[in-house]
């Protein structure tokens, strides 16, 4: 096949059967927000699978010990939903803050996840949940990845010519009480983070005591980052200006660590304290004084 074809299926029927017919590289476009906005991103031969209109695909839903998501769900749709508010705020901070509000109705959760940018707002929120991806192949067999397995890298995914996902789905028992998501861009709004922070945490009004804690971020890296030693920095501890502050501490260590040398070091330590005290507010509903930050500096 020497040229590109277009198909829009209205159901997942639809699409199996194309898929059978298929003669060249299958390729998918949902919201089109990064790939009409990156030509070189799209195929010059082959089936264009349009997948916005597919019946089935855009959903979210909570059942049997599992939050559900359809891969064409749109981020609106993420930021109004009741259930991912109620169950993983994070998911739902993410989504409002995400690009405008022109891009948040045509921009999807599997667009985000296929496209595996290192900025991606999403994955840092999927990879502290564990999430895990169906994903539809050309043989037209189902196969389940979890996040590790499917996000390999920078614009590296698992995924193959034609693979599908078509769900997104984290076990309740991946999802802590708490959760909280901050991100830093150019601009407050149509931006691309140049950093991002996912947790989640167990923590005691009361007491002001943590529990487990989960921390992701992204941007740092070439895939979004697990920060086992800032989480060692909350786990068990009370909030005190001391926790605080060695919590900022681990963070600027993480940074470090990460992006040694990088021009953008130095902006990047003081920038992700200043996340590090506004996604504390968001898990303990606690502001946090700038003292912590300045001490840490
Ligand atoms: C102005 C602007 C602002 C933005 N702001 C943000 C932001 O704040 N945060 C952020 O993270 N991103 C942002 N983005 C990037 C983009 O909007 C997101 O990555 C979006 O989620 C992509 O989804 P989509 O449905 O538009 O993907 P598309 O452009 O349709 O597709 C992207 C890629 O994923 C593949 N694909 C899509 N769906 C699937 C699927 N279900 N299975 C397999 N492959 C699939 C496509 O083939 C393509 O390669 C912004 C983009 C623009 C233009």
């Amino acid at each position: 096949m020497t040229e590109l074809h277009g198909a829009a299926p209205r159901d997942l029927a639809a699409l199996k059967s194309l898929l059978a017919g298929a003669m060249g590289p299958v390729r998918y476009i949902s919201g089109g927000t990064d790939l009409l906005v990156a030509p070189r991103m799209l195929p010059d031969k082959g089936l264009l699978v349009d997948i916005s209109g597919i019946d089935g695909l855009s959903y979210v839903q909570h059942d049997s010990g599992w939050l559900r998501i359809g891969a064409t769900t749109s981020l609106a749709a993420l930021a109004r939903d009741e259930t991912v508010s109620k169950l993983l705020q994070s998911l739902a901070r993410a989504a409002e803050q995400f690009g405008s509000a022109q891009i948040r109705n045509r921009a999807t959760i599997g667009g985000n996840v296929a496209n595996a940018s290192p900025a991606g707002d999403l994955l840092p929120v999927l990879k502290s949940a564990n999430a895990f991806f169906t994903v539809l192949g050309t043989d037209r067999h189902e196969r389940r990845l979890a996040f590790d397995e499917l996000i390999l890298g920078s614009g590296n995914t698992a995924l193959m010519h034609g693979d599908l996902i078509t769900e997104i789905a984290i076990p309740q028992s991946n999802i802590l009480p708490r959760s909280g998501f901050v991100k830093l861009g150019r601009r407050a709004d149509l931006t691309v983070s140049r950093l991002n922070l996912a947790m989640q945490a167990e923590y005691q009004d009361g007491l002001r005591k943590f529990g487990i804690v989960w921390l992701i971020a992204g941007a740092i890296g070439p895939a979004p980052m697990r920060l086992c030693g800032v989480e060692d920095s909350l786990r068990g501890m009370t909030l005190t200006t001391v926790t605080v502050r060695t919590f900022l501490e681990s963070l600027v260590s993480a940074v470090d660590r990460a992006i040694p040398g990088r021009a953008s070091l130095k902006y990047k330590r003081r920038a992700i304290m200043g996340l590090g005290l506004d996604l504390l507010e968001q898990i303990t509903g606690i502001a946090q004084t700038d003292k912590a930050f300045e001490d840490a500096l």
